[in-house]
């Protein structure tokens, strides 16, 4: 390889010395550049020793410019299969190339730019004329990192993320895959991942929830805030209707609301905190005194507890003492042995906590209230106030 360093001559072509002059002169091209200053350079030129060449032996371009085709090539069949509507280009050269145009440039004032940021630049305006396809600086959805040392291409495939909202229907449902494996391999993400997998072809997905009920806990109302990100789909133009009647005929769970959307909604529902209400049948060891029960109800109701973090998630989550708000708590139905309320309580509210006491780490709590033992049979999420 050709290289130049201290005494060593070395050659450089028209471009290349254009490039060292590439912040002034707008509406040029490097190659126009290099012809602009060239005589203005031949002392300097002489003094180092540089010779002027052509692209194909200068020393540090190598004449990749004259490959724009092959490149354009390359990136297309690495990818073809793949649908995407924007792009950009981007590349690493050999570290010997870099030092020497810093080298070159410094000669010159360091008034240049990279042979990286043209190559780019080249590259893109290629890509673009050669399918009409536009270069998108803040979200392509396909990168392509051109290797200079080795002469490859690498993609990097915006994922899909598709928003909505989900209701299940069915307890039992874990939302995630990773944390209940014993579920026949059934969760929300499952049921809706793969729908998406088979219409956008992706090789994996994630669902990104906001927030999570319990695997028993049934999610009604207005549903629950997902985004489900789909990793390297081939198609992108993908029908949601179709994608939602699909999730949707499984019963257990349905979704709503679908659209495409960004990276950013993933932070914004995860980082979001709403009230929710409840709907929650509660059992005691024997029958029910309802003007009691009443009245442990509407003790709560409005009022501020405290929740010591229950043991159940205590492996997960620090171990602390929450103040948290039971915005309104209404008696529906008594009968017998059983109940049931109507919660509405601040974001991050441990709702069977309230009701049984969880051995006095939440307090006040329904039990304590009431004065006997009280068991939660079954908890549904009828309400996200979002
Ligand atoms: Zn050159």
């Amino acid at each position: 390889m050709q290289g130049f360093s201290g005494d060593q001559h070395f050659s450089i072509c028209l471009r290349c010395l254009g490039r060292a002059y590439a912040t002034i002169g707008h509406g040029l091209s490097n190659v126009e550049r290099g012809r602009i200053h060239l005589t203005e350079s031949l002392p300097i030129l002489s003094e180092k020793g540089i010779a002027i060449v052509e692209e194909d032996q200068c020393s540090i371009c190598r004449s990749v410019f004259r490959r724009m085709d092959d490149f354009v090539n390359l990136a297309l069949n690495e990818s073809s299969g793949y649908e995407f509507s924007t792009f950009l280009a981007g590349s690493t050269f050999p570290q010997d190339v870099s030092d020497e145009e810093t080298l070159l440039q410094g000669f010159f004032g360091n008034i240049g730019e990279s042979i990286k940021k043209e190559f780019n630049r080249e590259v893109g305006k290629a890509i673009s004329d050669r399918t009409g396809k536009a270069v998108d600086k803040i979200s392509p959805d396909m990168t392509f990192h051109f290797d200079l040392e080795y002469y490859q291409v690498k993609l990097e495939i915006r994922s899909l993320y598709i928003y909505g909202t989900y209701i299940k229907n069915r307890r039992g449902i874990p939302q995630t895959r990773w944390i209940h494996q014993d579920n026949n391999g059934v969760s929300v993400e499952q049921i809706i991942g793969d729908v998406v997998m088979k219409h956008s072809l992706c090789t994996n997905y994630f669902l990104h929830g906001s927030g999570r009920e319990d695997v028993d806990v049934r999610m009604q109302g207005n549903g629950r805030e997902f985004v489900l990100e789909a990793q390297n789909p081939r198609k992108r133009s993908i029908d949601l209707m179709t994608i939602r009647d699909e999730i949707n005929m499984t019963g257990d769970i349905a979704v709503d609301s679908l659209s495409f959307t960004s990276r950013e909604t993933v932070v914004k529902i995860k980082g979001a905190n709403h009230d929710k209400s409840y709907r929650v049948i509660i059992t005691g060891d024997n029958p029910l005194d309802p003007q009691k029960f009443a009245q442990a109800v509407s003790r709560l109701s409005g009022k501020d507890i405290y929740q010591r973090t229950p043991l159940r998630v205590s492996s997960r989550r620090s171990d602390l003492i929450r103040r948290r708000n039971i915005r309104e708590m209404v008696l529906e139905q008594i009968s017998g042995n059983t109940a049931v309320c109507v919660v509405n309580a601040e974001a991050g509210t441990y709702i069977k906590e309230l009701i049984h006491g969880d051995e006095g780490r939440t307090n006040p709590s329904l039990s304590g209230e009431y004065g006997s033992p009280l068991k939660v049979q079954s908890l549904d999420v009828i309400w996200i106030y979002r």
